[in-house]
């Protein structure tokens, strides 16, 4: 068979791969302490596994409303607009196999081919992937550490942008580094939005594993709400990956054409799961409280011992469960400058520590100096993160 060629754009999560070396390495017997996949280790809250086979025998099995069911569309727009300064109704959301799916239905939406598309590097590698296979131009913008976090670099931001300059993704909270906007990076972003008419692609996939106060989003500034689909997903909040349940909430009119691409591709949602996500919504919310409190504690002892680890220094993320800790200077003095895979490697072999590093996360921009690793934190528990991270400051020398 001939294989079409706007297959050669499309990119792919690399991080699997790392998951794959872990995995040989477990399977020689070795420890191995999986700080590399985004994956939560917690069981998906008791009422939400409940009114998911509630809803099976109840006969929820057939096909639904290619756009969500109304009552899941309703609640969750309830939901969403009761953290933000949104106006959203059922009209406003489409249901979606999870966060992921809203990525590529935006931009088929709001990107001709040629168009140039704003993305976070450092960033979620599935931007990239379907901007370049729908195609687009990938218009790269960065991150500066700034004094309690990273920064995103407004000034490259604008430098970034021309006339055929069409969207914005904005990922806050942020995978791989666990920055959240400031203010003023908020206002600029919107102002920056409005001003070259862009589309916005608002990624808030860890809106909600936010570790002290309230979260903010950028949809609640300037004309945001008028200029933004957001990306919402349970998978994260209540621990319910696998599941595949998601939304998109935005304008009517887009919102309209992203149901219409669901008719095209899946047709709906999982018609039970959905009802599953209306009880984690409607229910008992002490689950996903217990999964925020679990997930700072975990943050709280790996900053901690990544702090206390020679050649390494990490912020701590108010919100997201990854950190991305300088390691510049440790690959220096173990011999291996920007290499980065032999790092890993070496690490894996020596502490049983598996991660990603910032090339899983798009290629760095010219003048990024520093040298970063990305830890995920959702997958291991505490006593765990003691262990590796232990390992890792024995083998740097602490
Ligand atoms: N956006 C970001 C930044 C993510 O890190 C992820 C998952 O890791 C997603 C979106 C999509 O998640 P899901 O498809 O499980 O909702």
């Amino acid at each position: 068979m001939r294989i079409a060629d706007r297959t050669r754009a499309l990119g792919t999560e690399t991080a699997f791969a790392v998951a794959a070396r872990a995995a040989a390495h477990a399977a020689t017997g070795a420890a191995v302490y999986p700080f590399h996949l985004g994956d939560l280790n917690f069981k998906t809250p008791e009422n939400i596994v409940e009114a998911a086979n509630k809803a099976i025998r109840d006969g929820k099995t057939g096909y639904c409303p290619n756009g969500g069911i109304l009552p899941l569309r309703e609640t969750l727009a309830n939901d969403v607009n009761s953290r933000r300064t949104t106006e959203y109704t059922a009209e406003n959301v489409s249901i979606q196999p999870g966060g992921k799916p809203v990525i590529g239905k935006f931009l088929q939406v709001l990107m001709n081919p040629g168009d140039e598309v704003l993305c976070p590097t450092p960033g979620y590698p599935i931007y990239e992937s379907q901007i370049e296979y729908l195609g687009g131009i990938v218009r790269p913008y960065g991150f500066i550490p700034g004094k309690n976090g990273f920064v995103i670099d407004l000034e490259g931001l604008e430098k970034a942008i021309s006339p055929k300059t069409k969207a914005i993704i904005i990922n806050d909270y942020q995978n791989p580094t666990g920055a959240s906007c400031t203010e003023e990076e908020r206002k600029k972003l919107a102002e920056l939005a409005q001003r070259h008419d862009l589309a916005v692609l608002l990624d808030e996939a860890y809106f909600e594993i936010h570790y002290s106060g309230t979260g903010k989003s950028i949809v609640d500034y300037g004309d945001m709400a008028k200029r933004s689909v957001l990306l919402y997903t349970f998978s994260k909040k209540f621990a319910m990956t696998g599941w595949r349940l998601g939304a998109a909430l935005g304008p009517k009119p887009v919102i309209d054409l992203i149901t219409k691409l669901n008719v095209n591709d899946e047709s709906c949602t999982n018609h039970f799961v959905q009802y599953a996500g209306l009880a984690g919504l409607t229910g008992d919310h002490s689950g996903p409280a217990a999964i925020v409190d679990a997930l700072r504690e975990r943050r709280d002892a790996a900053v901690a011992l990544l702090n206390a680890t020679p050649g390494v220094s990490c912020y701590t993320p108010e919100a997201s469960f990854y950190l991305f800790p300088d390691v510049t200077d440790l690959m220096r003095a173990k011999g291996f400058g920007d290499d980065y895979a032999a790092f890993a490697e070496d690490v894996l072999a020596k502490t049983g520590v598996s991660f990603c590093t910032r090339l899983h996360f798009g290629a760095p921009l010219p003048g990024e100096e520093r040298r970063y690793i990305r830890l995920a934190y959702s997958g291991i528990d505490v006593a765990a993160i003691k262990e590796g991270l232990g390992a890792l400051k024995t083998y740097a020398g602490g």
